[in-house]
């Protein structure tokens, strides 16, 4: 498999973190250090700070993201925001089926793919994430998990809509934790999803579509990471926190 015919793909999930004063600042520190970047560089905030990250990011290299929306465009579904919506507000990105939305608000990969259909019909860009508990790993069945979470995550999506689709593959228990996963269990694990993806669509898809990594990444491990052949990127959360660890993590790339 060839990595140049991928986009590498740095992506910041600042989760619930950052008012708007505090996201205006981390913006406008990060645009300067980022803005010889090689990769597509991504910073997916609180719906709060979509509007305020979109004014602030126009003209420069640093597209904005939502993290989740709601498959309906509009109705009774309190306390959620549709991908329509977010497509209104400017958003080229948003994140699906993150652990921490399976884990806390009852996300299955039913409604997964029900959010990145809908994100995908609205022109949006979808980070899939999928990625197995400590529990599953120590218990041998990691490929199942996540295969069945790309098969259901991804049913329905079509061979050019594969095109606004990046995956992140994200265990669990690297999350937050401090604990990487090791570069060959990365890797181990986005061979084994180019391969399903093979297998659901065809080598080509496969070929081109960018695989990210995501726990614990940070500008120590970032290079070994990324050396590894299926991995096309990251999606960070604590180390997209502040502009200087962010940005030497995306400048790693070049
Ligand atoms: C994440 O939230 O997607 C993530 C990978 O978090 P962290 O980098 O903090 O482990």
């Amino acid at each position: 498999m060839d990595k140049s015919k991928r986009k590498i793909i740095i992506a910041g999930n600042w989760k619930m973190n950052n008012t708007r004063p505090e996201a205006e600042k981390l913006i406008n520190n990060l645009i300067p250090l980022v803005k010889d970047a090689n990769c597509e560089v991504v910073v997916c905030v609180p719906y709060t700070n979509l509007e305020t990250a979109i004014k602030l990011t126009t003209n420069t290299n640093i597209k904005v993201g939502a993290q989740n929306c709601h498959w309906s465009d509009k109705g009774a579904f309190t306390g959620e925001i549709s991908a329509k919506m977010l497509k209104e507000l400017g958003v080229e990105y948003v994140i699906v089926g993150h652990s921490e939305r399976r884990q806390y608000f009852g996300d299955t990969s039913v409604t997964v793919n029900n959010r990145a259909k809908a994100a995908i019909d609205q022109g949006l860009k979808v980070i899939l994430c999928v990625g197995e508990s400590l529990s599953e790993r120590e218990n041998g069945i990691t490929e199942n998990v996540v295969s069945i979470q790309l098969k259901i995550g991804l049913f329905g999506l079509s061979e050019s809509e594969m095109k606004n689709v990046v995956i992140a593959y994200e265990p669990v228990w690297a999350i937050g934790t401090g604990k990487t996963a090791t570069s060959e269990q990365a890797q181990e694990i986005c061979l084994l999803i180019r391969n399903t993806l093979k297998s659901l669509y065809n080598q080509d898809i496969a070929e081109k579509i960018t695989i990210q990594y995501g726990g614990s990444m940070n500008a120590d491990n970032v290079d070994e990471l990324l050396s590894k052949i299926d991995i096309d990127g990251g999606l960070i959360g604590g180390a997209s926190l502040k502009a200087e660890d962010f940005s030497r993590i995306i400048n790693a790339t070049k």
